[in-house]
């Protein structure tokens, strides 16, 4: 079911703390955990804080360039810290052809397994 933008999600709650999360990484304008329901050994979600109308990727808009950049580099980081140094797949769902499920804007980050292509 699509989001209204401005109706908060999961992930405000866990951004706010009202929901408990395992971080794995954190600055003033991003947060990756772990997912609740992994795909891969490791499955980490990453978030803007700030929601500011990306409910999804194809809602982005000129002003969305830097936080899009800085979630991808993010990844990077991740990927480095968690130790996945054989490779990693970066996927986002975008609407419902896309099986998106929460209209919070996030990049999943799966590694730690081989991966097959093309997926399902
Ligand atoms: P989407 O299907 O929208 O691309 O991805 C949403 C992801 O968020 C799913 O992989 C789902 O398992 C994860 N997720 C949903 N609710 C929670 C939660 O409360 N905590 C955590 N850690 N992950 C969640």
């Amino acid at each position: 079911k699509q989001a209204e933008a401005g109706v908060p999600t999961i992930f405000d709650k866990i951004v706010k703390k009202e929901i408990p999360c395992t971080s794995v990484y954190e600055d003033e304008k991003v947060l990756a955990f772990r997912d609740i329901n992994p795909q891969a050994p490791t499955h980490i979600v990453i978030i803007p804080k700030d929601r500011d109308g990306l409910t999804q990727l194809s809602k982005a808009e000129e002003r969305h360039k830097e936080i899009l950049g800085h979630l991808m580099y993010v990844a990077t980081v991740v990927a480095k810290d968690l130790g996945l140094k054989d490779g990693f797949r970066i996927v986002i769902n975008d609407g419902v052809n896309g099986c998106q499920s929460v209209y919070h804007l996030h990049i999943h980050l799966l590694g730690g397994r081989q991966m097959k292509w093309p997926p399902g």
